[in-house]
């Protein structure tokens, strides 16, 4: 019988067959699993759990709470006697039971379970009379006082363990398990002799008091330091308690016919839908974990106990068709006979998680739309990096947060200088600090990735390196850097500068030597979940392409089109370069022009490439947005140069040439670039640049379109502040699409937009809507602006200080600051749409492949999001997630 919310709100002990799995909050992730295995049958060991209400109330007011709790606690053990036919602290016939903590989140490790409770020097006998098993009985007690003594008491479990070396010695033997039972039965003499040593105070005999305080030390576990760390990291509230399951005890360490393991119903590294996992025979649970005897794999099982074996089979199918998903079980076989456990969905990789999900639909346990709920978006990302290749067999020596995705490998540098020297130099280094800060950037930037053994996922090594784009592991606090020797040390381990190592930013490995890595590749089974998310989605999903490579990509991982197309790229180009700075310091209009004119066969072979792989495809073309200077060599380089020239004073033409540039160059230099002459500031003041863009634009599309091949184009303004500054520039773009169209009599269908991207654009969208067919957010300037960050100082210098006192809630820069840019954006998009209405509108910003930011696009009604094309999948996913949330 199940209880009522209601009825489930007022007690505060229920019996595991009166609960479910609805009830995690109240109950713990153990707890809920327990009572829904009770419910749907699987063999559980009876038990109750005590609420995590009880925990809040017993952090809040104390001890008072377990008195309080006391008689519905002896109530349900009273149920436990009957059911089960022993009698709890009974002499010769006692009922022995685990206590267990289980929060509403799992918190692995936080408190130990403490199992065989209710054992005592009368107790104990029972036991032997009812297993007729003396070693057994023993064994069981020695576990109880050295797990209760550690757990509930506090005295060190390695004091235990060289008590137990001692007499392992004094025998001759190696494994607890060739201890006789003679031995065993001093072994508990000798620990609570140890006890009263340690605490001054006898072992308590008495199970009733056992049980009291096993269930005070798991609402106490809840508070201690370790605990509240795991917390803080993984951002669980602090006010959700832990729940206490009392559980009677099933002994796997009853003879080789008994065991204990662990399994996932599949493959958690590759989702292969098999059983997975590992047992010890002759054990108790804990063993199997901590590695004292070495577990068998799973598979072996059927051979040893082939009916358990079957039976766990059979149980892991009911598991999965129950829970629609991959389970992580615990299980106990007691004289032949099987229980579980534990259940809880199980981790896994990436790729298992894409598997699990798809083989799923195919078995007919999950609709297409629960399984793309169960692939994370985000977890995608780690498909799309380059990876270790998980065939190699790698050497980890430690692990840190994941803080940046991506494998990257090289020498160990710790100097930050030397660090930036040797990349810059073109060697593969990785820069190892304790911490990084605003000093360390240009080591940063040089190296291939970044480790360092303190700090969060949101220290400053952190967010700049995912700013980069570039692998980071961070808190790796096993490795104790030396600055001064330069070398780190691990368990002994020391690794000296220029050694080789290798950092997983995606899974938080340290690898000691170089690893092969694998670039990302998409699976059959990947294919199939992006063709269901894109089906999903309303949202449209475009990638930011530069170049012909980038387009390849985007279609290859399945964007509709490219919603930004930069064009600095094509002129900086090292072979373009040359033309480009002609152009700038041309002194007469007739000399840009020729500059010019040359420029334009190149961007139209560029822009030729680009069509032919979009095929049809919307392409978004950005014209130029560089301030010119950046264009030219650096003012410093040129004053060393040109005093150099004048010291010699032999070339006198190279000097007047030198000096020439100078002067262009110290003209065109800003106080501040980001705010200065660029965007369509620079095509207004220089119109023949935009003009020659269009034109070779417009020639490479009706070039292609005469071969057949079909181009949609979108020719988008930058840096738009004033609606006027788009009517000047549309008038241009038009003429010169006339002209090409005609000269080549061609009629093409394009669009003129502008981006949105300054906050005044977005404040007066109505009046910009008159002269756009379209907008695009550009988030990035327009967070720059919004903020007046410059987004490089921000990252590099405070960004991350202010994360950390929790200025701000997250960077953003990486995903939308809904209540400021996003606010605008609202702004914009009504004000737009009221002016021109059905007008298109989207994102190009980096966030629009970030799956927060794109179930934001989706519900202010945003067209398509735009993001680099190894974010495709993951925006693509997000936005078919958005859809499905909202339904
Ligand atoms: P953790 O959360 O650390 O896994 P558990 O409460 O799940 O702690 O228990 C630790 C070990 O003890 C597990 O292997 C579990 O299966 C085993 N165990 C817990 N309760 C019982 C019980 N009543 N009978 C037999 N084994 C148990
Ligand atoms: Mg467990
Ligand atoms: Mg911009």
């Amino acid at each position: 019988m199940m209880k009522s919310d209601l009825e489930m709100k007022s007690n505060h002990v229920f019996l595991f067959k009166e609960g479910s799995s609805k009830f995690v909050n109240l109950l713990g992730g153990k707890g809920a699993g327990l009572a829904e295995m009770t419910r749907i049958g699987l063999p559980v060991p009876p038990g109750f759990t005590i609420t995590t209400d009880v925990c809040r109330e017993y952090i809040k007011d104390g001890e008072a709470v377990l008195d309080k709790i006391s008689h519905e606690v002896d109530e349900k053990l009273k149920i436990l006697e009957k059911e089960t036919g022993h009698l709890f602290g009974d002499a010769s016939n006692p009922l022995l039971v685990s206590v267990r903590s289980g929060a509403p989140v799992s918190m692995p490790g936080m408190m130990e379970t403490v199992l065989n409770l209710g054992l005592n020097d009368q107790t104990v006998k029972g036991l032997i009379a009812q297993t007729a098993n003396e070693r057994f009985a023993y064994d069981a007690y020695r576990r109880f006082v050295q797990m209760y003594s550690k757990v509930v008491l506090g005295v060190d479990g390695k004091k235990f363990e060289d008590l137990i070396e001692a007499f392992k010695e004094k025998l001759g033997v190696k494994l607890d398990t060739e201890l006789d039972k003679d031995t065993l039965k001093e072994l508990v003499v000798a620990f609570k002799r140890l006890v009263r040593a340690e605490t001054g105070k006898a072992f308590p005999e008495d199970p009733r008091l056992q049980l009291k305080t096993a269930i005070k030390a798991v609402f106490e576990s809840w508070n201690i330091k370790k605990a509240r760390n795991y917390r803080r990291i993984f951002k669980i509230p602090d006010d959700l308690g832990t729940a206490v399951n009392v559980q009677v005890m099933v002994f796997g360490n009853m003879g080789e016919d008994s065991g204990s393991g662990v399994g996932f119903t599949r493959d958690p590294s590759t989702g292969e839908n098999r059983l997975y996992g590992e047992y010890l025979l002759n054990a108790q649970g804990e063993d199997v974990v901590s590695g004292a005897r070495t577990p068998q794999p799973i598979d072996t099982l059927g051979k040893k106990l082939p009916e358990v074996y079957e039976d766990l089979l059979r149980v892991s199918r009911m598991l999965e068709r129950h829970y629609k998903d991959m389970q992580d079980i615990e299980f106990t076989i007691e004289r032949g006979k099987l229980y579980i456990l534990q259940t809880r969905t199980g981790k896994r990789s990436a790729q298992a998680a894409v598997k699990i999900a798809v083989d799923m639909v195919e078995e007919g346990l999950l609709t297409e739309e629960e399984a793309l709920m169960k692939v994370e978006p985000e977890q995608l990302d780690q498909l799309l990096h380059k990876r270790i290749d998980p065939k190699v067999d790698t050497k980890v020596i430690a692990k840190g947060l994941p803080a940046s995705p991506g494998a990257a490998s090289g020498k160990v540098v710790f100097n930050t200088d030397e660090a930036a020297k040797l990349g810059n130099a073109g060697e593969k280094v990785l820069l190892v600090r304790p911490e990084t800060t605003p000093e360390d950037i240009h080591g940063m930037v040089a190296a291939q990735g970044v480790l360092t053994s303190r700090g969060g996922m949101t220290c400053h090594a952190a967010v700049v390196a995912r700013g980069m784009g570039k692998p980071a592991v961070v808190g790796a606090e096993e490795i104790k850097i030396d600055l001064e020797k330069e070398t780190f040390n691990i368990d002994g381990l020391e690794v000296k500068k220029g050694a080789i190592i290798t950092i997983d930013g995606g899974s938080g490995q340290v690898i000691l030597g170089e690893v092969p890595t694998i670039e990302p590749e998409l699976t059959t089974e990947f294919k199939v979940l992006l063709g269901w998310a894109s089906h999903a989605r309303r949202l449209g999903v475009r990638a930011n392409a530069d170049t012909p490579e980038a387009a390849k990509n985007a279609r290859n991982f399945g964007a509709e089109g490219i919603g930004l197309c930069r064009t600095e790229r094509m002129f900086n180009a090292k072979d373009r370069l040359p033309t480009v700075q002609e152009m700038i310091l041309a002194e007469t209009e007739e000399d840009r022009k020729r500059a010019l004119n040359k420029l334009l066969p190149m961007q139209k072979n560029d822009f030729k490439e680009i069509f032919r792989i979009m095929k049809g495809l919307p392409v978004t073309i950005r014209l130029l947005d560089l301030p010119l200077h950046e264009f030219l060599p650096k003012l410093e380089d040129l004053l060393v140069e040109a005093a150099t020239l004048r010291s010699t004073g032999v070339e006198e033409d190279a000097f007047k040439e030198k000096e020439r540039v100078l002067k262009k160059v110290m003209a065109l230099s800003e106080h501040n670039p980001m705010l200065g002459h660029r965007g369509c500031r620079l095509g207004i003041t220089h119109p023949e640049i935009y003009e020659m863009q269009t034109r070779a634009i417009f020639e490479a599309a009706t070039e292609l379109s005469k071969e057949g091949v079909s181009v949609e184009l979108e020719i988008m303004v930058p840096l738009v502040s004033e609606a006027n500054e788009l009517r000047f520039l549309r008038e241009k773009i038009e003429k010169v699409a006339n002209d090409v169209m005609e000269k080549f009599k061609v009629k093409l269908k394009y669009s003129i937009g502008t981006m949105i991207e300054i906050p005044r654009a977005a404040l007066t969208a109505d009046e910009i809507a008159k002269y756009a067919d379209f907008f695009s957010f550009g988030t990035n300037d327009l967070t720059q602006t919004v903020w007046g960050y410059s987004r490089d100082d921000a990252e590099g210098k405070f960004l991350h200080n202010y994360l950390n006192n929790k200025i701000v809630a997250d960077n953003p820069f990486e995903t939308i600051d809904v209540s400021g840019v996003g606010k605008l954006m609202r702004i914009a998009i009504e004000s737009g749409r009221g002016a021109k209405k059905g007008l298109k509108i989207g994102i190009c910003g980096e966030v629009g492949g970030e799956p927060r930011s794109v179930e934001f696009c989706r519900k202010i009604g945003l067209d398509y999001v735009s993001c680099s094309p190894f974010r495709v999948p993951v925006a693509n996913l997000a936005a078919a997630h958005a859809e499905l949330r909202h339904k």
